[in-house]
């Protein structure tokens, strides 16, 4: 193919699909379905080596797809991790595919499963074995001891372009079990 991925960021950085910008963030690529943020450490200022290391991790696909005439051309070319590529719409209509871009971004903006993460959170606490006792008495002073930000950078791999749930709530309650435990030895 002809065209980076810098190329077909550039070709749609600034256009819309209906009120919505289809990037959020230029230096930091994410899905441009599901919003997912392709999280590895090659962020850099330089834009377009940012988004030339997208390569693998956000697949180029064809809006109508080459098998049905689709061209290589930068209007029919768009970036998605994995999962959104299979699912997205194949057919000869490009409004089909924009309107189902326009609202997979909708629903995973709008519709963050919250509740998903408490649930998942909860249950790593469980399989730590921390008490709901110990997490009210030292979550607060933990918090303060870590950086999640860097945490999330530094130790949480993203598997074509999905950051797992698990991968973070599972890391911060190991790091809380170890932080009570530390406590425990050490009573203040
Ligand atoms: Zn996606």
């Amino acid at each position: 193919m002809k065209y980076s991925n810098y190329d077909i960021f550039n070709h749609w950085k600034d256009k819309k699909i209906k009120d919505m910008y289809i990037l959020i963030d230029f230096n930091e690529p994410s899905c441009w379905g599901c919003g997912k943020p392709i999280n590895e450490n090659f962020f850099s200022e330089d834009v377009v080596l940012t988004w030339e290391k997208t390569k693998g991790k956000l697949e180029r696909c064809h809006i109508i797809p080459k098998a049905l005439g689709g061209k290589d051309e930068l209007d029919n070319l768009f970036l998605l991790c994995k999962k959104c590529h299979k699912l997205s719409p194949d057919t000869t209509d490009k409004n089909a595919f924009l309107i189902w871009v326009y609202n997979k971004r909708r629903s995973s903006l709008m519709g963050y499963d919250f509740k998903g993460t408490i649930d998942s959170f909860k249950l790593a606490l469980e399989s730590f074995d921390i008490k709901e006792e110990d997490f009210i008495k030292y979550y607060n002073e933990f918090e303060k001891t870590i950086n999640m930000n860097e945490l999330f950078t530094d130790q949480v791999n993203v598997h074509l372009g999905e950051l797992q749930l698990s991968s973070m709530t599972y890391l911060v309650a190991s790091k809380l079990n170890d932080f009570i435990k530390s406590k425990k030895i050490l009573p203040v």
